[in-house]
């Protein structure tokens, strides 16, 4: 049986890769969506075991110690990761896998599994990602502000990326992934 495929969709807090993610699933219920551990606080409306596992720094650290992670990153003073076995065990079921992280996650799972599909989601503009942080109205303004800084280093440093998709419009956004994850199927080496 062929491995599944593990892609990977990053690209700013804020450019709505969530939301991709959220409606590329509705779209494609087998895609195996890889919950990770984190140690930020829990926002209204979060659940446990369904959103993020929310975990205390110590258990985050022992994992880490214990190799169980994929990737991880400190992502904005919190520990974020991807736990390693769920997302080996679907792969060798053959089926494939979708991680929403940061850049830095990506560039560590390039690393350790360049045979990965690399997508970035680029917001339609600087003022526009902004404007979505802002409404989301969960983060504090210096939290605002670092996401801003952050966003622009990650938009100078995409080049990289298997696919950069512009999400001005969200079905446009969800069509063009699925229209990445339809071509790489095709790829002589998966079929
Ligand atoms: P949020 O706190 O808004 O849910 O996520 C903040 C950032 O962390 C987002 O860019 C999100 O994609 C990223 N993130 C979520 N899970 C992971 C993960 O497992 N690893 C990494 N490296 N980043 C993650």
């Amino acid at each position: 049986m062929h491995k599944g495929m593990l892609v990977v969709v990053s690209g700013p807090s804020g450019a709505g890769k969530g939301t991709i993610c959220q409606e590329i699933r509705k779209r494609n219920p087998n895609l195996f969506y890889s919950i990770s551990a984190t140690t930020r606080e829990k926002r209204v409306g979060e659940i446990d075991g369904v959103h993020y596992y929310f975990i205390d720094r110590q258990q985050f650290e022992k994992m880490i110690a214990n190799d169980e992670f994929l990737e991880w990153a400190d992502v904005y003073g919190n520990y974020y990761g991807t736990p390693k076995k769920p997302v080996f065990e679907a792969l060798a079921r053959g089926q494939d896998v979708i991680l929403e992280i940061d850049i830095k996650g990506a560039r560590q799972v390039k690393k350790t599994y360049p045979e990965g599909v690399f997508v970035f989601i680029l917001p339609p503009s600087i003022s526009i990602l902004e404007e979505r942080l802002r409404k989301r109205g969960t983060e504090r303004e210096e939290i605002i502000v670092k996401r801003m800084q952050m966003a622009w280093e990650e938009i100078a440093n995409c080049d990289w990326y298997d696919y950069l998709i512009l999400n001005d419009d969200l079905e446009t956004a969800v069509n063009d992934l699925e229209a990445v994850l339809t071509a790489e199927k095709l790829k002589p080496k998966r079929v």
